[in-house]
């Protein structure tokens, strides 16, 4: 049994996104989007090429006539250029024309620096997604956003450019380290509390499951998230508005990810963001105290940070302004409304993140 979903951009369909538990549609998926004469380049890191490069190659032999590999160095620090750079040399060098098509296999990274290379080499050329961690599941595979670090400035090179195709085989979640496999629970989280209670509350009740790592659970989690994801960039595709909802916990997650250099993962942070975010919520009384305790004891269950120590109050808020999330010199801020429901403001104060902030900052 798997799951489906298409996300549509102006009413019209325009990729879907396959959940099964293992690899046995992918030739289907692949064969939907090039024809047998055509080429196929897995992109991948040093780490999901071990467990998957091997079968993924396997299956594509049997759909195009040629299939070729880029392996880069694991880690954010592989998102750049100069990967990229090389990703356009090996494509070249492989006759690679614009009919041809590019496997995105691995985590946000593999399919941000890949997401980026199709939308520029030659032009655009096709891209499938296929995400290995959480993160990447519920979150970067969808969308099209699509990008690489430049000279330590995160996401700053990049391009709008839709998958043609996403699908994710859940087993590859097993051989996520424990922490990576619970940082994608804080855009998972997150999501629920910005738009479904139902959703939230779904999680809530299977969290034994969630932390077994039960597959038919992390289905029914995963095609949740994808739809929520799915009808936030659908009525937002290039990020004008509603989109920017998705950034619940990531003002201050951000920039306490920057301050922490990345040694926090970033599903870390954005529990951290949303831990202050929720609690500015309850202080303007959007959202009750036992609503926000409920969020609190949600994310120590899955083995979230609900505090840190080490950083100064001032620099997280001073980074904050830095980022990118800043509108006409005013920072935006995502707050919840109710649980299940997120908005936009723009009015936060720098004394409501400072007390927000010296609840969990030590
Ligand atoms: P990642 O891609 O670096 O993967 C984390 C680590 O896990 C890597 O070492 C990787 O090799 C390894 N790995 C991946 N899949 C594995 C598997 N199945 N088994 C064993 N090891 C595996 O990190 P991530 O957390 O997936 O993604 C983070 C990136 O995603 C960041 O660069 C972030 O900017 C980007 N991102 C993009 C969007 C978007 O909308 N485009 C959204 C959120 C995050
Ligand atoms: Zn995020």
């Amino acid at each position: 049994m798997s799951k489906q979903i298409t996300v549509h951009y102006d009413n019209q369909p325009i990729y879907d996104i396959t959940i099964e538990k293992d690899y046995s549609n992918l030739d289907t998926v692949i064969k939907k989007q090039v024809t047998a004469e055509r080429k196929v380049c897995i992109v991948t890191d040093s780490s999901v090429a071990k467990h998957y490069l091997e079968d993924v190659t396997e299956i594509s032999k049997d759909c195009v006539s040629k299939v070729t590999s880029f392996v880069f160095p694991a880690g954010e620090e592989s998102k750049n250029l100069n990967v990229v750079e090389d990703l356009y040399e090996h494509l070249i060098k492989e006759k690679f024309d614009r009919k041809d098509i590019l496997l995105a296999l691995g985590g946000g990274v593999v399919g941000d620096l890949t997401g980026f290379a199709a939308a520029t080499y030659l032009r655009g050329i096709k891209v499938i997604q296929l995400p290995t961690t959480l993160l990447a599941m519920v979150d970067s595979s969808v969308g099209g956003k699509t990008g690489v670090d430049f000279r330590g400035y995160k996401n700053m090179v990049g391009a709008f450019h839709q998958p043609s195709a996403v699908y994710m085989n859940l087993s590859t979640l097993n051989t996520l380290t424990d922490r990576q496999y619970y940082s994608g629970f804080g855009e998972i989280v997150k999501h629920g509390l910005i738009r479904e209670t139902n959703y939230y509350s779904y999680i809530e009740n299977h969290l034994d499951e969630l932390n077994k790592r039960n597959l038919d659970i992390l289905e029914e989690v995963v095609a949740g998230s994808c739809n929520i994801k799915r009808l936030v960039v659908e009525n937002d595709p290039t990020e004008k508005g509603e989109r920017a909802l998705l950034n619940f916990g990531h003002t201050l997650g951000h920039a306490i990810e920057k301050l922490m250099d990345f040694k926090l993962l970033h599903g870390e942070c954005v529990s951290l963001g949303m831990v202050a975010a929720g609690y500015i919520s309850m202080k303007r009384n959007m959202i009750s105290q036992k609503e926000y305790q409920s969020m609190i004891e949600m994310l120590k269950t899955l083995n979230l940070p609900i505090d840190i120590s080490g950083l100064n109050i001032e620099q997280i808020i001073e980074t904050s302004k830095s980022d990118k999330k800043m509108d006409a010199g005013k920072i935006k801020f995502i707050l919840l409304d109710k649980p299940g429901n997120a908005v936009i403001l723009k009015n936060v104060t720098d004394d409501e993140m400072k007390e927000a902030l010296s609840e969990f900052v030590k």
